[in-house]
Formats: C-alpha cells, structure tokens, sequence
C-alpha cells in the first residue's frame, strides 16, 4: 500500500513540546486504524536559521511539496529578534505559505463546555458557540506592492502599504467559505470594509455574484468595525465568517478569547489541491518554553482538522475531537485553562498529550 507523508515542523520554544504531544496522537491513531501515514520532520523559523541561515531552507519547501499534511509548531523569540525583517523566523511562515498557495485560513472557534468559566466573557454569551472564520491569507495589504518607507517632498517621512485583491483571489476565498457553510448552518456573513476601501467593495461585488451558486446559503455583509463588536455582544449570532488577511487575523484573536484561552484554538490552511498546513493559533510562547506547561491542545486538534481535510479520515477526526472533549470532561487541565472555580487536576504538557492518547485508546475499543 503506498504511503502518505506527514510533515512535522516544530519550529521554536514551545514548538517542540506540543508538536510532541500531537505526534504520539497521530501515532496512536495511525497503530489503532492502521493507516498508511508516515511521519518526516523539517526545519522552520529559528530552528532552520541556526542550521541553514534561513527560516524556511529549500530543503523544507520540497519536503512540504511531497506531503499531504504539515503540522506546524510556533516559530519566533527573543533569540532571533534582533535579525533584520527578512531573516526573522517569521518569514519562514509567511514563505512557506505562499510558496505553497496556503490561502484559506480556517479558524473555527468552538467553546467546550467545560472550559465556560475559562472565558472572560459571560457563560450565556458563550453556551454552545460554534463558529469559523475563513480568512485570506496570501493576499490583502500584507503581501500588496507597493510598500515601503519613504522620503517625501516635504522632507517628511511616509510608510504605506497597498490593499489589494483580484478578482480570482476573492472568488476562491469565498467559494471556500460557502462550501463550509453547507456542512453547517448555512449562513456566511462576508466582513468588510466598503463604504471606505475600493478593494472592499469589490469583495462586496464578488461575493454576492458567488452566493448565486450556493442558493441554499444565506449571506449577509457586515462592516469590520462592527464585526468585532458583535464578536464580543452575540458571538452566537455567527456560523462561517469569511473575510481578507488583516481583518481575518484581528478578528480570529478576538474569537480566539472568546474560547476562554489560545492554547484551545487549531487552524488550517489550504491550498487548492487540499494540501494543508495545520498549525495551532498561538505562538511559540517564550515566557513558558522548556517549563513543560504549555497547553497541547490547540496542536492536537489542529491534527484533528489535518484528518478531516488533507487526509480524508473524518472518523480519525471525530474521534481525536471527542478524546480532548472526554479529556476535559474528566477534569484535567492545562495551567492556562485552570480556573479558581473548577476542580480540574493541572496537567503538564505531556501528560495533557497521555490523557488524550488514553482518552483515543478508551473511546475507540
Ligand atoms: P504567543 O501566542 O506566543 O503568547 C501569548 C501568551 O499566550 C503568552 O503569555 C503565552 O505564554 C501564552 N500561550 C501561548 N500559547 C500557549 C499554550 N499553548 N499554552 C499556554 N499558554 C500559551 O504570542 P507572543 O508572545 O506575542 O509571541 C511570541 C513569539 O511567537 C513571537 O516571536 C511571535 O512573533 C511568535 N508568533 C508566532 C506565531 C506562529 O508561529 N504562527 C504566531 C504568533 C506569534
């Protein structure tokens, strides 16, 4: 039977530990339903400057193209701030993102019951939220030209930027976000900017035109501004959000708080042969690198979400989803998710990984 390959890159700080933790996840599931999967590493971020010089090598770039999955740590810290801009380890993503075409970001933003009390938002706000945020993600004013600092006549100095999206970018984002829709509840609210940005109301344009495919979707448009206000008033109130890069990364940390802690939230990113990296919302954490408390879980379900869309084993995903959900039902918990008001027993990040990987072991036979 041919195989498939996996790619894990860990990246920095806490990169490692959880990567760990969700590699003895993949592997558990891989023994117990005997899937063709094997598993590579590579380098990314500081990890590959302090080897190759560079946060995301060549080497990494054609190992990435020969899998079908890449679960990605965290890159960045301390150790590498001082690099000029286009040595960071941050570039490493931003490369490897859009040497691949990764451009649907999807978020989704699913409150456990358990964890209710961890937000600093109201239980009733919060009871049963389930949303996605489908973000661009190689396009928008972080990849427009042109940019730059610069003199101006005036002697005074000027930084811009340049928003821009075409046409064909807009229709596959927002396609995405339909095909999401319908596996759910059937509502996309398309975020934007129109009545001051042109790129904007383009969007605007594109995205009702694309709604006449996908007539059992309904659609409606909200400003930026108020998008962020009715994240924190009525999350409830939002199944699939779709919107640019900058206004998707801002609104995806807001929803991110929503689930009471970062260390909670996967995301995938897709291209569009589905070939995807997976990675958790947060980032490598330096405050808590190498104290072994970092929260697993965000990685662990990014692995989930690599099953579902790469890999084609929604069963896999499902269950990996209800082992961290049985997991939190039995109290345990990770620092960040510990709250004053419940009784759950503190995990470190590697016994956090063990519970799951029993959890999977109890809930499959
Ligand atoms: P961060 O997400 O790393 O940390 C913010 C806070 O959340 C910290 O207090 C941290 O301890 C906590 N936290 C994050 N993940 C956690 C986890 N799994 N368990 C428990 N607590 C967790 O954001 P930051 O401090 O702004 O950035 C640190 C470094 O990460 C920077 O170099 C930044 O550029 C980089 N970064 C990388 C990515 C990525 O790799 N995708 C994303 C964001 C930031």
């Amino acid at each position: 039977m041919s195989t498939v390959k996996v790619l894990i890159l860990p990246g920095d700080n806490i990169g490692p530990e959880i990567t760990r933790e969700a590699v003895k996840v993949i592997n558990t599931v891989k023994k117990r339903f005997y899937l063709p999967l094997d598993i590579e590493y590579g380098l990314i971020g500081g990890a590959a400057i302090d080897s190759f010089g560079d946060p995301c090598p060549k080497e990494t770039i054609a190992s990435a193209k020969q899998s079908k999955g890449i679960l990605l740590g965290a890159v960045g810290g301390p150790s590498w701030d001082n690099l000029e801009l286009k040595l960071r380890p941050e570039q490493g993503l931003l490369k490897i993102r859009k040497e691949l075409d990764f451009y649907a970001n999807i978020r989704p933003a699913k409150i456990f019951d358990e964890l209710l009390d961890s937000s600093s938002l109201k239980r009733d706000v919060l009871e049963g939220l389930d949303l996605i945020i489908v973000r661009e993600l190689v396009g928008g004013i972080y990849f427009g030209e042109p940019r730059g600092i610069i003199v101006n006549d005036s002697g005074d100095r000027e930084g811009f930027n340049t928003y821009r999206y075409s046409e064909s970018e807009i229709r596959r984002i927002v396609k995405i976000a339909f095909e999401l829709a319908i596996q759910r509840d059937g509502r996309v609210c398309s975020v934007d900017k129109s009545n001051v940005l042109e790129a904007t109301k383009l969007w605007r344009e594109i995205i009702t035109e694309v709604s006449m495919d996908f007539p059992e979707v309904s659609l409606s448009h909200m400003y930026v501004d108020n998008a962020a206000m009715q994240l924190i008033k009525d999350p409830k109130q939002f199944d699939v959000i779709v919107t640019g890069n900058m206004f998707g990364d801002i609104l995806s940390d807001i929803s991110a708080m929503l689930t009471g802690s970062i260390g909670m939230l996967p995301s995938a990113s897709l291209n569009s042969s589905k070939l995807g990296l997976y990675e958790p919302c947060h980032g490598s954490a330096p405050d808590i690198a190498g104290k072994g408390i970092a929260n697993p879980l965000a990685t662990i379900l990014s692995v989930a979400m690599m099953f579902r869309y790469s890999l084609g084993y929604e069963d896999e995903a499902t269950l990996i989803e209800s082992a961290v959900k049985k997991v939190l039902r039995d109290g345990y918990r990770t620092v960040d998710i510990k709250t004053s008001s419940d009784n759950g027993m503190c995990l470190n990040t590697s016994e956090m990984g063990d519970r799951v990987v029993d959890a999977i072991c109890e809930l499959s036979g």
